[in-house]
């Protein structure tokens, strides 16, 4: 084999590492993907070899250009499609069609179907387009619950979990890599989400001008319930002649497909057919023609403003000389592309979408100026150096010193009154939540020098370059309810407290479904404003009244409206963020999707739990809220619930905003410690209950209602009354009320799989009597139709120094949770050396040199996510905190049982409910009384 760019010996290595055979001279790629331009192109067999190849080039100093891996030849293999758990795993060079083509068989679909030819799974997974089926389940980010990378150095990384999903669980890898062209490495194996297969519904439409579709378009993306698979429009000259053959009787159509269960598939046409009054509706036999042949064109045209449709669908033809086409990509953007008989694009749509609030449409650009800004181009650099660079960065980290003339320093940036270093407000912000022991000095310097309150981005960027050039730690809080230490100082510093003056709503827009909000506000001050104007904002964590987006964000976590909307990283169109040395970084756009723009800044921050940079404002999704309603079924035991559990995961259309879950003991120990609102009988009637809560258009979520109750009532559920299901609704955000009788309440956290739901809860009990724990109860949550999250928790006495063993049952409850492919979730502080329980060593690695070499001097937020740092330089590392959960297990198990609950009710008592719920009602906090 030859090569003008190689060199033999070269070549010769990588011969001899997958076979003669299996090096050869490039005849071009599938074009439009990552993989076109280079020389040679080497196929190798097994991960092994991809990593040695990868080595071998970096040895030489090859660069990824003058040679091309292709997985497609010899690593095209389906590993397994796995029915349980909804999920397909994929050796990356697998044809698109033949992945599509397994699920089929096991009854599923992929959530994302791109159309270009002999597309590979990995084409998919590096292009961060829009597919068939991006509407309806997301982009193709969305859809990957695990990679397995091989790094440019050679190393293999896992970026997520096959069973389940990867929040809370470090830097976001899985989002970061999809999309990146390869930049950042040769993803090797994919493992992606299915969606049960169920009834399609393709609907056509014709219209005489193609900007007359408008109403049908905005109706779509304005409707509380409707989510199709595909909403997809081709102009006159398409369906007359670029078809290939005629499209008889068809003007400028308007696909739009339906996906589900048949009845709701029926009331969803319905809506369809209203929103398209004024169109001609054409046949049945056409609209499935149109579907068979349905096409995604993502590699030139223009992405646009989904409310600017007929404006641009008024000139789009005059932009080009070829068809035009095009798909709705998400409730905010509409993507226009032309076609051409001969293949050749020379559309002028991308140049134009600028005028309309959007960007050109193009393929292969990462990088690319005319579509990412400065800015964010440098950051984008900067991941890419973090990933790919030969050596991390030398440790630069400064004297962290806070002297008087950094603090006159900080006072002049953002001003007098908003720098505080009065010793009573430093130790209010040494600790988050979780009431620290006096003695946590001793380990950590959690006593901040400064605490700041920044009221712009600019002030933060600020306030970060002034940290940067003197080495200051730099703390961010939100409204400190982690609990795991996350906005604990470790090495003094700078606290910056963003809830108390970033905590504006910056612009509620309804037209282009966003609002824009400075990070420090709460999730209850955000959803009021979306809420008054007929909107949700996805999903919330339990603590929204007090909980703010930053730190949601920062954390990553899975709440109230998770399984339907994903987390917040999920809702972002855009944010600005502020990076360790000052720079202010734009992540995305305000009114379009962040589709074919480079890396996904836009979730960079998710999990970072701050070590990457701060999250300053951030413009989020808005969804038509329509009704929202709860319903409530009550079983003699909980695990009898797995039944509607497992049907509802594997549910094509019923998608509830919140799926929650409460058992006997959580009422029981309410109804002891009399925290109940005596006028509905919640605590007579509840006995394991499964909240259901549905929203969206009224007479879809009836539909909805209708079938949960035949599922539940297979089940052996009994339905408890709409006042109950209110009231539950309502005690979302007050699942801890038995501590009224002054005992510690606290859960330990994990995730498990879904399918092992009813199996997970027997676990629960047992781990209940093991550990010889007073029970409080098991409550949780399913996060997505792979993943539930189990809050068992219990009662402990706060007051004695051994009441702190009752912590190894969450230990207890963890180990668990890994024998059955889960873990636990969060890291802060405290458990930030569960990190290396949680990923692999090789992935943990990458984190550590991501951290080093993004933020060099170490400032933002140190001692967090990658290694839980103590004041001596010390970390809590894996191996000592394994002895210590070990030790403290063993302690517990020979302790006498646990009885806090009981030996407190006779110490405290209440019943003034209705007055606290007021109460916390009116207290803001972080910011007192309204
Ligand atoms: C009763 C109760 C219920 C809860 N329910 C849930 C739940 O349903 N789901 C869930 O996931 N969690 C839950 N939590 C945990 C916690 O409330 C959430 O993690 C919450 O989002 C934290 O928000 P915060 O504003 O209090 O952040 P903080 O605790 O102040 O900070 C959290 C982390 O984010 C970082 N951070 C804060 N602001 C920024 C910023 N602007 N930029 C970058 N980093 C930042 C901090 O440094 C820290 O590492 C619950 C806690 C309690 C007490």
């Amino acid at each position: 084999m030859d090569s003008d760019k190689l060199s033999p010996e070269v070549i010769g290595r990588f011969e001899s590492v997958v076979g003669k055979d299996n090096v050869k001279e490039a005849s071009g790629g599938c074009g439009e993907c990552c993989c076109s331009g280079a020389s040679i192109v080497v196929c190798p067999s097994s991960v092994e070899e991809v990593a040695a190849v990868m080595r071998i080039a970096k040895e030489e100093g090859v660069c990824s250009k003058e040679f091309k891996i292709d997985l497609s030849a010899n690593m095209n293999k389906i590993i397994k499609v796995d029915a349980e758990n909804f999920c397909v795993k994929v050796q990356a060079g697998a044809s698109m069609d033949a992945v599509a083509a397994a699920a089929d068989e096991a009854g599923f679909i992929l959530g994302n179907r791109t159309t270009c030819e002999g597309a590979t799974i990995g084409c998919l997974v590096y292009s961060n387009g829009a597919d068939i089926g991006t509407y309806r389940f997301g982009p193709i980010r969305d859809n990957v619950l695990n990679l397995e990378v091989v790094l440019p150095n050679g190393t293999v990384i896992e970026t997520g979990y096959d069973d389940i999903s990867a929040y809370m669980s470090g830097y976001n890898l899985n989002q970061l890599m999809v999309g990146a062209e390869g930049t950042l490495g040769q993803i090797c194996t994919v493992t992606l989400r299915m969606y049960p297969k169920a009834v399609v519904k393709p609907l056509l439409f014709n219209y005489a001008d193609l900007k007359e579709a408008a109403p049908l378009i905005s109706g779509i993306a304005n409707h509380a319930s409707l989510r199709p698979l595909y909403v997809c429009w081709a102009d006159e000259k398409y369906n007359s002649t670029m078809a290939g053959h005629a499209h008889e009787g068809c003007k400028n159509t308007v696909l739009v497909v339906l996906h589900g269960d048949e009845r709701i598939v029926e009331a969803e046409e319905a809506e369809v057919v209203k929103l398209a009054a004024g169109a001609e509706k054409l046949s049945d036999d056409m609209a499935a023609h149109m579907w068979s042949e349905a096409k995604t064109y993502d590699c030139c045209g223009a992405i646009i403003p989904a409310k600017c449709f007929a404006a641009f669908a008024g000139i789009a033809s005059d932009l080009t000389d070829g068809a035009v086409v095009g798909q709705m990509v998400d409730p905010q953007t509409v993507l226009f592309s032309c076609v051409h008989k001969d293949g050749k694009c020379n559309c002028k749509m991308g140049a134009k979408a600028a005028e309309f609030g959007g960007r050109p449409a193009k393929i292969g650009n990462t990088f690319d100026a005319d579509v990412i800004d400065e800015a964010a181009l440098g950051l984008m650099k900067d991941i890419r150096c973090a990933i790919v660079g030969n050596k991390a960065p030398a440790n630069e980290r400064l004297s962290r010193e806070v002297t008087p003339e950094i603090i006159s320093e900080l006072e002049a940036a953002v001003g007098k009154d908003n720098v505080n270093t009065g010793a009573e407000e430093r130790l209010l912000y040494s600790h988050d939540l979780a009431p620290l022991p006096g003695m946590a000095g001793i380990a950590f310097k959690n006593i901040p020098d400064v605490v700041v309150r920044p009221t712009s981005t600019k002030d933060v960027a600020k306030v970060m370059a002034i940290a940067y050039a003197h080495g200051i730690a730099v703390t961010p809080r939100g409204n400190s309810t982690c609990g795991l230490g996350g906005c604990q100082p470790i090495n003094a510093g700078i606290v910056i407290d963003f809830s108390s003056k970033m905590n504006k709503v910056i612009k509620v827009d309804p037209e282009n479904l966003c609002i824009k909000v400075q990070a420090g506000i709460t999730f209850k001050e955000a959803l009021d404003a979306a809420e008054a104007q007929g909107f949700v904002i996805g999903s919330h964590p339990s603590s929204y009244p007090a909980a703010t987006i930053g730190g949601w964000m920062g954390t990553n976590g899975m709440g109230v409206g998770t399984y339907k909307y994903g987390s917040v990283k999920d809702n972002i169109l855009n944010s600005e963020i502020v990076l360790p040395d000052g720079r202010i970084v734009e992540t995305g756009y305000d009114e379009i999707g962040d589709m074919m723009s480079g890396y996904n800044l836009n979730q960079y921050l998710a999990g970072a739990e701050g070590t990457l940079g701060l999250l300053c404002s951030v413009t989020m999704k808005l969804h038509p809220r329509g009704v929202v309603k709860p319903t409530i079924y009550n079983f003699e035991n909980l695990a009898d619930a797995d039944y509607l559990i497992q049907a509802i995961c594997a549910h094509p259309s019923i998608k509830p905003m919140h799926i929650s879950w409460a058992d006997f003991n959580h009422f029981e120990n309410q109804r002891r410690a009399r925290t109940v609102e005596p006028k509905v009988h919640v605590f007579d009637e509840c006995k394991n209950t499964l909240l259901l809560v549905l929203q969206g258009e009224e007479s879809i979520v009836d539909v909805e209602d209708m079938e949960l109750e035949e599922l539940a009532i297979l089940s052996g559920g009994t339905r408890l009354s709409d006042e109950i299901a209110e009231h539950e609704w309502e005690e979302r955000c007050y699942e801890f009320r038995a501590r009224a009788v002054g005992v510690g309440e606290i859960p330990a956290e994990v995730i498990v799989p879904a399918k092992y739901w009813g199996t997970f809860v027997g676990e629960c009990y047992k781990a209940f009597d093991t550990m010889k724990m007073d029970r409080g109860g098991i409550i949780g949550n399913a996060v997505d139709p792979n993943t539930v999250l189990f809050m068992p928790y219990y009662f402990m006495d706060n007051e004695s120094m051994m009441g702190m063993t009752a912590f190894s049952f969450n230990f207890h409850v963890g180990d668990l949770a890994v024998k059955y492919g889960g873990r636990t979730t969060g890291l802060g502080v405290f458990f930030a050396w569960n990190l290396d329980n949680i990923h692999d060593a090789n992935t943990v690695a990458l984190m550590r040199e991501m951290k080093t070499a993004l933020d060099p001097r170490d400032v933002m937020n140190p001692g967090h996510v990658v290694c839980g740092l103590t004041r001596f330089g010390i970390t809590l590392s894996h191996g000592l905190m394994e002895f210590a959960s070990t030790l403290l297990q063993t302690v517990k198990k020979v302790m006498p049982q646990d009885t806090t609950f009981s030996d407190n009710i006779a110490r405290f008592r209440y019943n003034t409910l209705e007055e606290r719920k007021a109460e916390d009602r009116r207290h803001v906090l972080g910011r007192g009384y309204e």
